[in-house]
């Protein structure tokens, strides 16, 4: 018999979010009936997208209200269920002023309320973890601990903080948790999806989410004056989606899988944005300095620290596992780059 029952629905949580919209949108496009949770069902605007994706079929959607702060919140959405999608989780990285209660507290708790429904949900036979990176790695400098300066699955973020990348640390905790949790029970088994920086054109018109809001700022002029030399390892938002389906449906996908196309710094972004737009956009043409960088980032929240161990230096991931055990192909990332601005623009959004 196979592990998952492919006539059962599938549960995605957070499914309004940039990445699970695209999730939602493969199983639909495959016959699946989805379960989708989101925090509100009554908010018409935000959900539009996927009532669009539910109509066009051929799979069904039934929307649900969740939240990853409610106990048992996600029980009914996932009665009958045979494979759960677990992606809601907060993604930001600035304005952060109560760590706790606005990262960890939802990523971790959120991911035990769902993890221990699961559990009770005598259906379920896979679940599918939306991870990160940021639980592989914590700081560039990182690299220099790994064996030949490159992250693998077997690395875990050990050096971010309630105090130093909150984000990443909510990430770490949240993933830990969730095998920690697989560990104590043997019904369903537990595949990890850990992508980089995720870009890639977006299916609903939102622009809150941290890799949007990336995106806009290379080209609406916020970084006119110059970008910050930071890297990027990043990612085709369809590829991960794709990484996620795979990681539920593949009887022998397993374990952690990072989810990298390529390793470009804010000035690589900006060269690959000015090619294909040239002056059709305000695209930053250079590098900031670095003392600028210390001198003002502390007011857009990146702390010294933070810049110590991060500018300037490049870092790498191993993306093998993910196309031996997922069969993804990675685009280039300046296709990806490309299509997302044009999606940006399509939707009168810079
Ligand atoms: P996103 O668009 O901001 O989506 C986040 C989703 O989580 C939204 O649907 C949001 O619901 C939901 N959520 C947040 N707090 C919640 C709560 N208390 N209860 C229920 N739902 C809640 O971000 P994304 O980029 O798609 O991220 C999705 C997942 O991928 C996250 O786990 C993130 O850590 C992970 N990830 C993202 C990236 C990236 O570069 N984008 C990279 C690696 C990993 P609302 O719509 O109601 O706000």
């Amino acid at each position: 018999m196979e592990k998952v029952d492919k006539s059962k629905p599938v549960l995605v949580t957070g499914a309004t979010g940039y990445i699970a919209s695209w999730v939602v949108k493969y199983l639909i496009d495959e016959g699946f009936t989805v379960h989708a949770t989101v925090r509100d069902t009554s908010n018409n605007e935000k959900n539009a997208h996927l009532y669009n994706i539910g109509e066009k079929g051929p799979g069904e959607l039934k929307l649900f209200e969740a939240d990853l702060l409610r106990d048992g919140s996600f029980a009914e959405a996932m009665e009958g269920c045979g494979l759960v999608m677990h992606t809601a989780s907060p993604f930001f990285i600035q304005g952060i002023k109560d760590a706790q209660k606005q990262l960890i507290d939802p990523a971790v708790n959120g991911t035990r309320n769902v993890l221990e429904t699961a559990s009770q949900t005598e259906t379920v036979s896979r679940v599918v973890l939306t991870s990160s990176i940021a639980a592989i790695y914590g700081d560039a400098v990182d690299k220099f601990k790994t064996r030949n300066g490159v992250f693998t699955e077997k690395d875990w973020n050990t050096s971010s903080s309630l105090t130093h990348q909150p984000y990443s640390y909510s990430k770490t905790l949240a993933e830990r948790e969730a095998w920690k949790i697989a560990e104590n029970q043997d019904r369903w088994d537990l595949a990890v999806i850990n992508p980089g920086f995720v870009m890639g054109p977006s299916l609903s018109k939102r622009t809150d989410s941290t890799s949007i809001d990336f995106m806009l700022s290379m080209v609406n002029g916020k970084f006119a004056m110059g970008v910050p030399d930071f890297y990027f390892a990043m990612v085709d938002v369809r590829e991960v989606a794709r990484a996620h389906v795979n990681a539920g449906l593949r009887e022998e996908a397993s374990g952690r899988h990072i989810l990298v196309a390529e390793t470009v710094n804010a000035l690589d972004v900006a060269d690959m944005l000015r090619d294909k737009f040239d002056k059709r956009f305000k695209i930053p043409k250079r590098k900031l300095p670095d003392f600028m960088i210390y001198l003002f980032g502390p007011l857009q929240g990146f702390g010294w620290k933070h810049l110590r161990k991060n500018l300037g230096i490049p870092y790498y991931f191993d993306n093998s596992y993910s196309k031996t055990d997922l069969g993804i192909e990675y685009w280039p990332i300046r296709q990806t780059l490309a299509e997302h601005v044009e999606q940006l623009d399509n939707d009168n959004l810079i």
